[in-house]
């Protein structure tokens, strides 16, 4: 291997001890803890494992976690009932609706009962606009991840040719359209694409977001190109590895690569949240 791991692990853990030392001021200052609302339906085994891993990583850096374990059998009209509550609730500041819910409900409906100010996730319209229009709001906690991971090891963007595999609300497009906020030029894949080899064989950057183990080829990846593998599926990522970290310059593990970004992008969005509440509830007073 000949790539440098892009070790989503160690950058995460330093992230989230900064925040431990921010909500030891936010409590010191405002006599409360930041608080975290997670919403799952149903009983997927794998979004049960993501919001237990999200609560204890609250727990670790002290903000509060507030779980809302409901039934699958749940309409979209109650749960925008429930989720609505929360949106209206001054002790949550943020709220997370573990994706996907079960097909009946109308995922889209229930992101949008989700107060903008409280979608630390990065779900809502709004907040899909704000990061369209490199505007200050929520980033999408993969993709916001995903690029602090970039930062944290000063991979350029400026300028460089970023191929996206893959286009959903909550991953794909978020994570392009992040890249060409920061002048990167954005090629979108997805299942329609033609000639999906070729294209990653330009790119300078990969982002894999698809969920098919072993989709992108190592040796479609230029050499020199930085990898970052957001996939799982039976527990491997969509890039082949070993071939891949052979020409790549930069390559994130599955797992230890995205997967830790996304909870330490939730969680300083949180704070972030609390933050702003707590000063809009000050200069109300
Ligand atoms: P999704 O909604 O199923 O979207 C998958 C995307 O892949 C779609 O845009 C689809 O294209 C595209 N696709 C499917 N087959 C393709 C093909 N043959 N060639 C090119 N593109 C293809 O999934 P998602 O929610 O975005 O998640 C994607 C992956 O990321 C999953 O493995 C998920 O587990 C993982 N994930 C990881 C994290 C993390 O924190 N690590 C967070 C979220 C998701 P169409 O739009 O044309 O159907």
């Amino acid at each position: 291997m000949t790539a440098q791991l892009l070790d989503g692990r160690s950058v995460s853990a330093a992230k989230l001890e900064e925040l431990t030392a921010e909500v030891s001021r936010f409590v010191r200052v405002r006599g409360r803890r930041p608080v975290l609302a997670t919403v799952l339906v149903g009983d997927d085994p794998a979004s049960h494992t993501y919001v237990r891993m999200k609560v204890n990583r609250c727990h670790q850096v002290g903000i509060e976690s507030r779980r809302l374990d409901l039934d699958a059998g749940i309409g979209t009209e109650e749960l925008c009932r429930v989720i609505s509550e929360l949106s209206a609730d001054p002790e949550v500041d943020g709220i997370l609706l573990q994706h996907p819910v079960p097909d009946h409900i109308d995922e889209r409906a229930a992101f949008e009962a989700i107060d903008p100010g409280k979608d630390v996730d990065g779900v809502t319209r709004t907040s899909f606009a704000a990061m369209a229009f490199t505007e200050d709001g929520f980033a999408s906690a993969t993709p916001g991840g995903i690029l602090a991971l970039l930062d944290a090891y000063g991979v350029p963007l400026s300028g460089r040719h970023a191929v996206v595999i893959g286009r959903s609300a909550i991953l794909g497009k978020p994570m392009g359209m992040l890249l060409l906020g920061r002048d990167a030029t954005v090629t979108y894949c997805h299942s329609r694409t033609a000639n999906l080899r070729e294209h990653v064989q330009r790119a300078d950057v990969v982002v894999a977001a698809v969920g098919r183990p072993g989709i992108i080829k190592g040796e479609w990846v230029k050499p020199g190109a930085v990898v970052v593998d957001a996939g799982y599926a039976d527990n491997q990522g969509d890039v082949e590895f070993d071939t891949a970290a052979k020409r790549a310059s930069f390559i994130t593990p599955v797992p230890g690569g995205v997967g830790p970004m996304t909870i330490a992008t939730l969680l300083t969005q949180t704070v972030r949240a609390a933050e702003r509440q707590a000063a809009a509830f000050t200069a109300a007073q």
